[in-house]
Formats: structure tokens, C-alpha cells, sequence
């Protein structure tokens, strides 16, 4: 077991696609939520008396910018099911866990806290990289 720092057994491995699958279907759950409601309010907006919207056009800039912000809430859920999905092709290609980087371990701990993490915590500060877990 030399090598048993940097691979993990089929165990970890379990309980990492265990908790990978959940996540993945909460966040699932979590856009059709929000699919729902965003669907649901603009079919409100469009039954309201146009007249009377017209007299709101100051809260127009708002809905906009709350819009946007939905939007990116939406794009960011759709990245994270992304990063969730190439985490379980790292499963099953045998490479979850090892840093992109050097190539080291990622650390239980921290894939326990970011299961969809491709770097170790060093090579994450010294890029800095904000953009992916
Ligand atoms: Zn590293």
C-alpha cells in the first residue's frame, strides 16, 4: 500500500460517487425549483393590465437586474452540475482526487468539503483561480 496517499480504494471511491450522485440531484431539484417559480411569475406579469404596468415603468430596472441575477444563478447550477459531472468521469477514470497540478493528492478532507475539487489546497491558493473549485 506505497501508494495509498495519492490513490484511493474502491470505499472512498463509493462514498465519493455516493455524494457526487446526491449533490447532483439536489442541484437538479434546485433549477427545476427555480424553473417553476421563474415561470410561474412571468406568467403573472403578463396577465397584469398593461396600463397599469406601464404606470411601474420605474421598477422595470429592477426586474431587469433581478432577472439577470437569476439567470446567472441558473448558469452558475449548470456549471456546478458540470464540474459534479466531471468529477464522476474522474471516478470512473481512476484520477479523482489527484491534483491537476502536481499531480498530488487532493486530501479526503478536502474533497469531502468540495467533492468537484481538481487541485490541492496549495496549487489552489498559489493560482488563485476562483473560477473552478
Ligand atoms: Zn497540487
Amino acid at each position: 500500500m506505497e501508494d495509498s496517499e495519492f490513490s484511493m480504494n474502491q470505499v472512498e471511491l463509493q462514498h465519493f460517487k455516493q455524494l457526487i450522485m446526491a449533490k447532483k440531484v439536489q442541484v437538479s431539484q434546485d433549477m427545476e425549483e427555480f424553473q417553476r417559480v421563474s415561470r410561474s411569475e412571468e406568467a403573472q406579469e403578463s396577465s397584469e393590465d398593461r396600463s397599469a404596468y406601464s404606470l411601474h415603468m420605474a421598477d422595470r430596472g429592477t426586474d431587469a437586474m433581478e432577472r439577470e441575477k437569476n439567470m446567472l444563478f441558473a448558469q452558475r447550477e449548470g456549471d456546478y452540475l458540470d464540474y459534479l459531472e466531471e468529477a464522476l468521469q474522474r471516478i470512473e477514470a481512476g484520477t479523482y482526487g489527484v491534483c491537476r497540478t502536481c499531480k498530488g493528492a487532493i486530501g479526503r478532507a478536502r474533497l469531502e468539503a468540495v467533492p468537484t475539487a481538481t487541485q490541492c489546497i496549495d496549487c489552489k491558493k498559489k493560482e488563485g483561480d476562483s473560477s473552478q473549485p
